[in-house]
């Protein structure tokens, strides 16, 4: 296999900037740390893939990231300006809206809507003249290889279907993050490869900046950069050379990040 040339880090774009995030679930009689101070640069056309185990705080940064819940520390900057009160509605919404496409684990699609509908879903929302949004769901529909099903229901697809639907409802308003996770968990071998090389050829096509959390180290190979979460800290990361040696690489950090070794 080839080797990938490295791009130089100052040429690349920075699209995502997180600065000394925590996050405090206050309880009752105790309270939680599930951030501590988290400081990381993700660059536009990247694909960044956050493991981690159990409770260590995947969750919670995908959810402080997507304005769903505010940290108790720390800031966003996107391309390099700071996203100021983006915790209160409607600016919360909004902030969304712009900037974040979300892929689950469960596709979260609406049963009762069509293929077509439930792409078409975002770009209603944003008040898109009807044209182009049939226009637009046709492209991304012929793209993804989902056209022949456009008037079906999600029921009636296959999970990899179902989650191509889901990847084509996440970047038709172009955001410039997408926020995956698990994305294959509920997906057989094979579809997770096929779901995997299609969100590799988003991120190159359209230099999308992708974060994906997994616990599957295969999973975490056709990242560009793997980042080891433990108990609310990154404690360790891989940058993939596009080896066999990365898949042995990431389930041994992620095997000593399991052990908790840090
Ligand atoms: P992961 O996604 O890595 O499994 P989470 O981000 O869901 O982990 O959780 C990190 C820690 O924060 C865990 O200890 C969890 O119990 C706690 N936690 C997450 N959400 C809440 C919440 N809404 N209230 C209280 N504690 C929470
Ligand atoms: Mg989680």
């Amino acid at each position: 296999m080839i080797n990938r040339i490295p791009i130089p880090r100052q040429r690349l774009t920075e699209v995502l900037r997180i600065e000394g995030m925590s996050k405090v679930f206050k309880h009752k009689n105790h309270s939680i740390t599930a951030l501590k101070n988290i400081h990381c640069t993700i660059y536009q056309g990247e694909m960044v893939a956050i493991m981690g185990t159990s409770g260590s705080g995947k969750s919670t940064l995908l959810n402080m990231l997507s304005a769903i819940d505010e940290p108790t520390e720390g800031a966003i900057f996107l391309f390099g300006k700071q996203a100021n009160a983006i915790y209160q509605e409607p600016r919360a919404s909004n902030f969304r809206k712009e900037n974040i496409g979300f892929i689950f684990q469960s596709f979260h699609l609406l049963k009762d809507l069509s293929v077509e509908d439930n792409i078409a879903l975002p770009l209603i929302l944003n008040d898109v003249a009807s044209r182009e949004i049939q226009e637009r769901v046709q492209q991304i529909m012929e793209k993804l290889g989902i056209a022949a099903w456009h008037k079906h229901r999600p029921h009636e697809l296959s999970g990899g279907q179902q989650q191509r639907v889901a990847i084509a409802r996440a970047i038709i308003t172009n955001p410039p993050i997408l926020l995956a996770d698990e994305p294959t968990g509920a997906l057989d071998f094979n579809t997770t490869n096929d779901i995997l090389n299609l969100l590799v050829q988003v991120q190159k096509e359209q230099t999308q900046t992708i974060l994906l959390v997994t616990h599957d180290p295969h999973v975490a190979t056709f990242a560009d950069r793997v980042l080891f979460f433990h108990d609310g800290t990154i404690v360790d990361s891989y940058q993939n050379e596009r080896s066999p040696h990365d898949l042995d690489m990431i389930l041994s950090k992620f095997k000593a990040v399991s052990r908790g070794e840090y």
